[in-house]
C-alpha cells in the first residue's frame, strides 16, 4: 500500500509500504477513505517529538472502511463506515474504566521510553512517534487498528466523510478544552490560535454556553474564520498588545477562561521570543511556552486555563507565582476522544454543529508532502488539509 512516512525534519515520502495484517484477535483493518494533517503533526514534521525513526508512517486522524476483523471483534463487521479516534485503549483497565482513554495502560508497548521522559505513560496513538507506542499511521490507504471493539465509532450514510472525520480528534479536542473551563452563564473565554483547534474550540466554547469568545491569531484569514463562521471577536497579536486588549475588553478583570489552543511552537515577538527559540534550538527547553504564559497572565483572577495544546517536556520561566497566588486551574490532557464520539456525532446529526467549515484543502494523498509545507506555512490561506488515499 502507499503511505506518508517520516524521514526526517520536513523530510516525508509517499511509498510504498507492506499492507498491515490482523495481529491481534481484537484488531481490524481499515480502507481508509479520507485522513487529515493535524497541528499535533507539524511538531514531528518540524522534528520536535523525540523518537522517531526513518519510514515511520504518520497520521492519527482518519476513517474508512473495515476490510478485515480479528475473532474478538463482534461488534463491527467488513463493510462498516467508521471513525477511528486517535488514542489506541483497551477499554478495561483502570484508566479506560473512568473514561480517561488517552491514559489508557494496556495500549504503550514503549511505556518504559515515555517513563524516563515524563515519570509515567500515556495511551499508544496512531502515527506519533514511538514513545507513544511507535504504531504504523492513519495517512495511508490501509491501517491496523488495535482494540477496534472499543475505539471505532460506526457512522450511517448521509454524513460526508468531512462531516464525521474530526470526530477522530480535533472536534473532541476542542470540546474537551472548552468543557474543562467549566463555562458558566455570562463567562468570557478568550481562545489562542485559530488554528483548526482554535476554530472549533471557538465554537465549542459558545455550544457550552460562553458569552462572549475572543480567538487571538495573527493570519488574517484565520482571524476572519473566527469571527465569520464561530462568531468570536478577534485579536491580532502582531497588531495589538493581548494582555492590554483582554483587559479593557472585560472590564479590568480578564477572561473568565483562557485556552491555549497553539502549544510548543508558539510564535511571538521580542526579547521573551528570542529567548525562547535560542533555547529550544540549543535543547536547553524543550518548548516554547509563549502562549501558555500569557494565558495565565491574562487570566482572571480564580479562573481555569485550559491547554489543549501539545507540549513535549520542559519550559522555561512559568509563572507559578501567577497561578499560585491566584487560584487558578490548569486543565490539559491528550483528549479522551473515545468519551465524546456519541455525544459530538449526535450534535453533527441534530445540526448543532457542521465541522466540516474548516477544511480548505483537499488533495490526493501522493501530495501529502507538498500538503504539509502548505499546513505549515499557512499558504493560500490553508487552514486544514483532507488528504484522499
Ligand atoms: P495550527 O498549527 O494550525 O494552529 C496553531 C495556530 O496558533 C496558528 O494559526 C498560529 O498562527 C497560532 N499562533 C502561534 N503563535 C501564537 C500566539 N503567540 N498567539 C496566538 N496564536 C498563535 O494547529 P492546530 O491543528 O490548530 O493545533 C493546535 C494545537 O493543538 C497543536 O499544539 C496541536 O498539537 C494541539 N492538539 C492537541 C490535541 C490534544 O489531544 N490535546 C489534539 C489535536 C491537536
Ligand atoms: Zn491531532
Ligand atoms: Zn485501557
Amino acid at each position: 500500500m502507499k503511505a506518508n512516512c517520516w524521514y526526517g525534519k520536513n523530510d516525508l515520502r509517499v511509498e510504498q509500504v507492506p499492507d498491515p495484517e490482523i495481529l491481534n484477535p481484537r484488531d481490524a483493518i481499515v480502507k481508509i477513505t479520507s485522513t487529515a494533517i493535524c497541528g499535533s503533526d507539524l511538531h514531528l514534521y518540524d522534528g520536535f517529538i523525540p523518537a522517531m525513526e526513518k519510514g515511520d508512517i504518520l497520521g492519527h486522524e482518519f476513517m474508512g472502511e473495515v476490510v478485515d476483523v480479528g475473532q474478538g471483534v463482534k461488534n463491527l463487521k467488513v463493510g462498516d463506515r467508521v471513525v477511528v479516534p486517535f488514542p489506541i485503549s483497551c477499554g478495561s483497565c483502570f484508566f479506560c474504566q473512568k473514561k480517561q482513554y488517552s491514559l489508557c495502560e494496556n495500549s504503550n508497548p514503549n511505556a518504559v521510553m515515555a517513563e524516563k521522559l515524563w515519570g509515567h505513560s500515556p495511551a499508544g496513538i496512531f502515527g506519533y512517534s514511538h514513545l507513544v507506542g511507535g504504531y504504523a499511521g492513519g495517512q495511508a490507504e490501509y491501517a491496523r487498528v488495535p482494540f477496534a471493539d472499543v475505539g471505532p465509532i460506526k457512522i450511517e450514510n448521509g454524513f460526508t466523510d468531512e462531516q464525521v472525520l474530526f470526530l477522530s480528534d480535533i472536534f473532541p479536542t476542542a470540546y474537551m478544552a472548552a468543557e474543562a473551563c467549566d463555562i458558566q452563564p455570562g463567562d468570557t473565554v478568550a481562545v489562542w490560535g485559530c488554528g483548526p483547534v482554535g476554530q472549533l474550540t471557538v465554537k465549542s466554547a459558545y455550544l457550552l454556553g460562553a458569552e462572549r469568545v475572543i480567538a487571538i491569531d495573527r493570519f488574517p484569514d484565520r482571524l476572519r474564520m473566527a469571527r465569520e463562521q464561530g462568531r468570536a471577536e478577534t485579536l491580532n497579536y502582531e497588531e495589538v498588545d493581548v494582555y492590554d486588549s483582554l483587559m479593557g475588553m472585560t472590564g479590568g478583570r480578564g477572561p473568565d477562561a483562557c485556552i491555549d489552543a497553539v502549544g510548543m511552537e508558539a510564535h511571538g515577538h521580542g526579547i521573551q521570543y528570542a529567548y525562547d527559540r535560542a533555547k529550544q534550538a540549543t535543547m536547553l527547553e524543550t518548548d516554547r511556552p509563549i502562549v501558555l504564559r500569557e494565558a495565565i497572565m491574562a487570566c482572571r483572577n480564580g479562573g481555569t486555563v485550559s491547554v489543549p495544546g501539545v507540549y513535549g517536556g520542559f519550559i522555561d520561566k512559568f509563572p507559578m507565582g501567577s497561578v499560585m497566588n491566584r487560584s487558578l486551574t490548569i486543565k490539559t490532557g491528550q483528549t479522551h476522544v473515545q468519551r465524546y464520539l456519541q455525544p459530538l456525532l449526535e450534535k453533527i446529526r441534530n445540526g448543532e454543529i457542521d465541522p466540516s467549515f474548516i477544511v480548505t484543502h483537499q488533495m490526493p494523498l501522493d501530495d501529502a508532502p507538498e500538503g504539509y509545507e502548505m499546513f505549515k506555512h499557512k499558504q493560500d490561506e490553508c487552514i486544514k488539509v483532507v488528504l484522499k488515499p
